[in-house]
């Protein structure tokens, strides 16, 4: 039996239409629009591509856009003072920093000087500090994480007291989608590079979060009859057949996943397009921390 295949497009889109219409209605009632400044330094081209698209959403859905696009060599004081004016800018709502910086700029600084209230990527240590919480809310959820509950919550509503392996435990991915899975009352197991017996801990586990950026990591056998699996892995490998040289695959082997899981989601078009939608869906609720 083949998996029922989680289209992370069509769940993007869905939520992508419920923020235009509410953004028309502001529209329609003279109220404030949300705006979102994007940041970029440097010429990484998978950066570039993520950043057009957040630009592109932007317009789609009438939030207001402000990119900034700043030299490989900016320095850290520099773009420092750059957030610090979009953190008094009212007509910015939402402050996206496109990570990685280059390897000169502290990152860790540059996301301490973001205002928690216009934090919608969520990754400021202030909300990763409230998600941890068992009884806080943090202003913001971090963006693919929330993706990844959404898509698991699009074919299982409860998951309660379900098993998840997540693989991976970064700030902005394996970590609080541990954290977001716990307070969804699932009992999630962070795994990371030194994780023994990984194949063992995901086919005891009724959800995989697979985000190691390691392509086709999991294997079919590790996958547990009708487990849903969530495949958030962005990786670029050789295609000498295809028109850019290169395919995208996620960090889960599809062809043998697919005929064990009971739900699983593709890449591409599974967790990406979940990322902006959850990003736009951030910017619009900073509208209420002005
Ligand atoms: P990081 O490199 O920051 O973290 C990777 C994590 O995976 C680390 O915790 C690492 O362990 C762990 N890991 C790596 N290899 C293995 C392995 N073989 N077994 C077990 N654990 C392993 O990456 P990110 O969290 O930023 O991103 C992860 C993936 O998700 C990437 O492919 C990235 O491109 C993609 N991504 C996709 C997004 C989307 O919107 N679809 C958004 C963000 C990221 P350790 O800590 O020990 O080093």
């Amino acid at each position: 039996m083949s998996a029922e295949i989680i289209d992370g497009k069509k769940l993007a889109e869905s939520i992508k239409n419920e923020i235009k219409t509410a953004i028309t209605e502001r529209e329609e009632k003279s109220l404030p629009l949300p705006g979102l400044a994007t940041i970029l330094v440097g010429n990484d081209p998978a950066s570039r591509t993520y950043v057009a698209s957040k630009i592109k959403t932007t317009a789609d859905l009438g939030i207001r856009s402000f990119s900034y696009d700043l030299d490989e060599n900016c320095p850290q004081e520099e773009l420092e003072n750059l957030i610090l004016r979009l953190n008094e800018d009212p007509d910015v709502q939402g402050i996206l920093v496109q990570l990685p910086l280059p390897g000169h700029l502290s990152e860790d600084e540059v996301l301490h000087t973001i205002s928690p209230k216009k934090d919608v990527d969520g990754i400021h240590p202030f909300n990763a500090g409230l998600l941890s919480r068992k009884y806080s809310e943090p202003l913001f959820y971090p963006c693919t994480p929330s993706g990844v509950i959404r898509m698991i919550q699009s074919v299982c509503p409860d998951i309660s007291g379900m098993n998840a392996a997540v693989i991976g435990r970064s700030s902005i991915v394996g970590m609080p989608t541990a954290m977001m899975l716990s307070r969804c009352n699932a009992t999630p197991t962070i795994c990371h590079s030194y994780t023994k017996h990984l194949d063992e801990i995901c086919r005891e586990s009724d959800i995989i979060v697979a985000a190691a950026g390691s392509p086709g990591l999991v294997q079919g056998d590790w996958v547990k009859p009708g487990a849903i699996v969530i495949d958030v892995g962005i990786n670029h490998i050789p295609d000498k057949n295809g028109p850019r040289g290169y395919k995208l695959v996620g960090d889960v082997d599809f062809e043998s996943a697919v005929k064990r899981a009971g739900a699983i989601s593709p890449v591409p078009g599974g967790v990406g397009p979940m990322t902006i939608a959850m990003l736009m869906a951030n910017t619009l609720k900073a509208i209420d921390y002005r």
